[in-house]
């Protein structure tokens, strides 16, 4: 079969980091085109200033894959897919739940394949955890998830704009674990977002969850972190203690330890393949809709003012 065209369109950070090395070691994909209002592209490639000009001039794609901030995201998805085109959405698929809602029905609409990538649910640790977890009694879980703003999101203003998501922006990917390895839903029952008197979104969050068992789980997020740096799920179990850590990459069991190289992207990009392939999508909203509960049903507190 001839590989999927696909162009990467917003290319920052994460395009240039993990998208355009994951396109370029499967073969599935070659990269068509990028696309990105101010940066420049890579040798070789065609690049385009806007989406429309892509599609309006080509070259032709079969799919693209959206690695800009959340808040353009729906219109960039709804271009493409108006026009066929198969969609993967980095995380958070959106800025509102209703518009990845919106989206989903446009793609089954059309015929066209649509991805939410969690792209934490493919850490090496993430799967063998999941199988581990699926018949033990949980009794508690503690996330924690603190890093330095500073140092993963320099100069990213967007993530501070209403839509950004904040602190979220990487608490989702611990939910998006979570929400993926627990073997029941889970809820919020209450919490606190502190948001710093200068910003639009949370610079912190701790929130109680319970699952439907009644198992307690609590998360612990924080973008004020300096030093040591934590990206790690504790779940005590009636059979021991599964700890996620390096933000799923490293999995300690009773048995002990395993860590293995990351294939995040090459994995997600492999399951992009087969949901084109078999004319499927996958756009699982369950971590976003805990964020957006956390927004609903947390308690705010304004903090000092957060200066780069
Ligand atoms: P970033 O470095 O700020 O890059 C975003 C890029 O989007 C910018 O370079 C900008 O391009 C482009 N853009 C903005 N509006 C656009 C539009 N209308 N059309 C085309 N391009 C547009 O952000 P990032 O860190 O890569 O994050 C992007 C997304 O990936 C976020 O949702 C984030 O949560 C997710 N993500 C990030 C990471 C990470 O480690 N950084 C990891 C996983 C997922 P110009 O520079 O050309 O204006």
């Amino acid at each position: 079969m001839d590989p999927v065209r696909i162009a990467v369109v917003g290319m920052g950070k994460i395009a240039r980091d993990q998208h355009l090395p994951a396109i370029a070691g499967d073969t599935n994909f070659s990269l068509a085109a990028t696309v990105s209002p101010h940066d420049q592209g890579v040798k070789g490639v065609p690049h385009l200033k806007s989406l429309d000009q892509l599609l309006a001039e080509g070259p032709a794609v079969d799919a693209v894959a959206l690695c800009t901030p959340p808040q353009v995201r729906y219109d960039l998805a709804t271009t493409a897919l108006k026009r066929g085109v198969h969609v993967f959405l980095e995380k958070p698929p959106g800025a509102t739940l209703a518009e990845v809602d919106a989206l989903e029905a446009r793609a089954k609409r059309v015929g066209a394949s649509i991805f939410a990538a969690w792209h934490s649910r493919f850490a090496a640790g993430v799967a063998p955890a999941r199988a581990w977890l699926a018949d033990r009694h949980i009794h508690k879980v503690e996330i924690v998830w603190r890093e330095d703003v500073r140092v993963w999101h320099p100069g990213q203003a967007w993530i501070w704009e209403p839509g950004g998501l904040g602190v979220f922006d990487p608490g989702i990917n611990a939910l998006s674990i979570a929400t993926h390895i627990l073997p029941r839903p889970f809820f919020l029952r209450s919490g606190v977002l502190e948001r710093p008197e200068n910003r639009s979104a949370p610079i912190a969050a701790r929130l109680e969850f319970c699952d439907t068992a009644g198992a307690p789980i609590s998360m612990d997020l924080d973008w004020r972190q300096t030093g040591p740096q934590s990206w790690d799920i504790t779940i005590e179990t009636d059979a021991g203690t599964c700890k996620l850590s390096r933000g799923g990459a490293v999995l300690t069991l009773p048995s002990g330890t395993e860590h293995s190289e990351d294939r995040e992207y090459a994995g997600l990009y492999a399951r992009f393949a087969t949901l084109i392939r078999t004319g499927r999508s996958d756009i699982d909203t369950s971590p976003l809709k805990l964020v957006a509960d956390a927004y609903l049903r947390a308690r705010r507190d304004i903090v000092e003012p957060f200066h780069e």
